[in-house]
C-alpha cells in the first residue's frame, strides 16, 4: 500500500483522510518537516489558502513540499488545496505565496459573492456519468500551459466553460469539494496516479 499525507495545518483534513482511509490507502497527516519524507503522495484539503500558505510557512513546511512536488511527488489539492498547488494567481496579494507545481493561474473566490456556495453536475473526463460537484467559495483555473490537461469544466450559467478540474502529470486539482459527500472516484483517480508512480 501507499502512504499518503493528507497536509494538516488548516482546512479540511478529515475528510481527505476518510475518502482515502475508505479507499485502503495508509493515510498520515502532515504537519512536521519529516513528515514530508515519510510520503508517498500528498492532498491538499480546502480552506483557506492565504492562511494555509502563512502556516505551511512558519511550520518550515515549505521549502521540503516544494522539493518533494519538484523531485514528481504524486500531489492533489481541492480548493484552496488547488489554490495552494498553482504557479500563478490572477490579481494576488502581494505576500501570498503557493506551492507551485500546476503551469496554470487560478483566480480565487472566482464565482463571486452572490454565488459564493453552490453544487452542480459536472462532465469529467474518463468518468462514465456526471459527477456532483459542490463548490464552496471556489477558484476557477483563469488559463493553463500546454502541459496541462483540463478534467473538467462547468456546464451552466455565467461560469459556463470554466475550468474547474486539471492534472499535469503527477499532479492533480479541482476546484470543487469532492471529500465532502459518497462519490470517492476522484480520490480513486489520484490513489492510481499514486500507484502507477512508485
Ligand atoms: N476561498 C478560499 C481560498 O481562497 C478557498 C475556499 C475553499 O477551499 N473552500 O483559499
Amino acid at each position: 500500500t501507499v502512504t499518503i499525507g493528507v497536509l494538516a495545518v488548516q482546512g479540511d483534513v478529515r475528510e481527505h483522510v476518510a475518502a482515502l482511509t475508505d479507499l485502503g490507502a495508509h493515510v498520515i497527516t502532515v504537519r512536521r518537516p519529516h513528515e514530508v519524507e515519510a510520503i508517498d503522495a500528498l492532498v491538499i484539503p480546502g480552506g483557506e489558502s492565504t492562511v494555509m500558505d502563512k502556516l505551511v510557512r512558519a511550520f518550515d513546511l515549505q521549502e521540503p513540499l516544494r522539493k518533494r512536488l519538484a523531485d514528481g511527488m504524486p500531489a492533489y489539492g481541492s480548493c484552496a488545496g488547488m489554490i495552494m498547488l498553482a504557479d500563478r494567481i490572477a490579481d494576488a496579494r502581494a505576500d501570498q505565496e503557493t506551492l507551485g507545481g500546476i503551469d496554470m493561474t487560478v483566480r480565487r473566490n472566482a464565482f463571486g459573492r452572490q454565488v459564493d456556495s453552490f453544487e452542480t453536475e459536472l462532465d469529467y473526463a474518463g468518468f462514465d456519468g456526471s459527477v456532483h460537484a459542490v463548490f464552496i467559495r471556489a477558484p476557477w483555473v483563469e488559463e493553463v500551459g500546454e502541459g496541462v490537461e483540463v478534467l473538467a469544466r462547468v456546464r451552466h450559467g455565467a461560469a459556463a466553460g470554466r475550468i474547474v478540474a486539471v492534472r499535469q502529470g503527477n499532479l492533480m486539482a479541482t476546484s470543487f469539494h469532492p471529500e465532502v459527500g459518497e462519490d470517492r472516484r476522484i480520490h480513486a483517480e489520484f490513489v492510481r496516479i499514486v500507484e502507477q508512480s512508485r
